[in-house]
């Protein structure tokens, strides 16, 4: 392995050190609000994971329970005063069984990616510009299930990339995230940018211990492009948005989001009162906790539901499965009458938007030579 990707055991020690214990992390938790316990909170998992170190505990079901108990929304790291790397040193801690080990290996990963086969019946086969050097960061859903990503005036060239490899992070797989990285990192060496459609991945890649730092400001976002584009809705719509949690750990703010929405002609946006809640889906969280992740669902609907909105957008595929699932979900419990969409938004632009006269070719222009583009 030659990338030291994961937290060593000092560091691990110092994080938990770091811990003043004051319980912020509880009051962002999604999971503590459902379950109301503390051993599901950050402050709880690294007391758990401080007294197995110290031989004060002993590992049983319980504590496996607890640290798994975890969305990896990474509320508790954005909100902790102290600066606590809580996930990074979850990730380190995760303890496997041989089981757990087959489990979580790539094989059966790739197994359960290409069941998503079976739900990509209308998807097409991308064109992407194979001269470009301006690579497109196809994630894993995104490869099964998301059709071409299309930006206005910008040639992508499909970066054939691996995962990121947050999926095998998180089940503390830092022997396979470790070849991802590698693989991953030595794509972006030779590329001029690499632009991204999934929260998760993007925030992902950012956080790569990448050997030539330089590789990290080649990686954007594509909402980016969009920031000065004088866009029109082909129709009326009411709109609402729901900000993925890897959004916001990637150092995105939902107003930049708002931002390109609210200027949208025909468009009337509402921001949710939750917009920024965890789904509850998690990568694979719901097939682990259904109930939980069922529970934080039906919640996060709610609050969409209210805006009165057509369509909700988010930035992530997994997120977007969570708000399709419990949109149908809430037809019956909540009695919904209303016809809410869930769309991926570089969808809804593509299918929704156009740019509005001349002026707008002179700013795209401008807009890719800010972030660094030939078009
Ligand atoms: S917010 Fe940070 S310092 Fe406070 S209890 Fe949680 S992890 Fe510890
Ligand atoms: S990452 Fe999210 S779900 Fe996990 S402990 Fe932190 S706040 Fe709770």
């Amino acid at each position: 392995m030659n990338y030291t990707t994961t937290m060593r055991d000092e560091e691990v020690k110092q994080n938990i050190l770091k811990c003043s214990r004051c319980g912020l992390c509880q009051g962002v938790c999604p999971i503590y609000e459902e379950i109301k316990s503390e051993n599901s909170t950050a402050r709880g998992k690294l007391m758990q994971i401080l007294g197995l170190k110290k031989g004060e505990l002993k590992l049983n079901k319980k504590i496996l329970q607890s640290l798994d108990l975890c969305l990896n929304c990474e509320k508790c790291k954005l909100n902790c005063p102290s600066g606590v790397n809580t996930t990074g040193v979850f990730f380190k801690e995760r303890k496997l069984s041989f089981i757990g080990k087959i489990l979580t290996s790539n094989f059966v990963f790739k197994l359960k990616i290409s069941a998503l086969r079976a739900f990509s019946l209308f998807k097409t086969t991308p064109k992407y510009d194979k001269n470009s050097d301006i690579l497109y960061f196809e994630g894993c859903i995104s490869k099964e299930l998301k059709q071409e990503l299309k930006i206005p005036a910008l040639k992508l060239k499909n970066g054939n990339f691996k995962c990121c490899g947050l999926p095998h992070l998180t089940k503390g797989r830092e022997d396979i995230y470790s070849n991802m990285v590698e693989f991953n990192e030595n794509i972006i060496e030779n590329a001029k940018l690499v632009v991204f459609d999934c929260a998760t991945c993007f925030d992902t890649v950012k956080n790569y211990p990448f050997k030539n730092p330089k590789n990290k400001d080649k990686l954007i976002f594509y909402t980016d492009i969009y920031k000065t584009l004088p866009l029109s809705s082909k129709k009326p719509l009411k709109v609402t948005y729901h900000m993925p949690c890897h959004m916001q750990s990637s150092g995105k703010d939902i107003k930049e989001i708002e931002d390109i929405l609210k200027s949208i002609k025909n468009i009337t946006y509402t921001r949710a009162k939750n917009a920024q809640d965890c789904c509850g889906f998690g990568g694979d969280f719901f097939i682990r906790h259904p109930k939980l992740a069922f529970n934080i669902a039906i919640k996060k609907i709610k609050g969409i539901i209210e805006t009165n909105s057509d369509i909700v957008m988010t930035s992530c595929p997994t997120c977007l499965w969570s708000l399709k699932f419990s949109i149908f979900i809430s037809k019956y419990i909540y009695k919904n009458k209303n016809k809410i969409k869930a769309m991926d938004m570089a969808e809804f632009l593509n299918k929704y938007c156009y740019i509005e006269n001349k002026t707008a070719q002179k700013e795209r222009k401008r807009t890719n030579q800010d972030v660094g583009m030939c078009v």
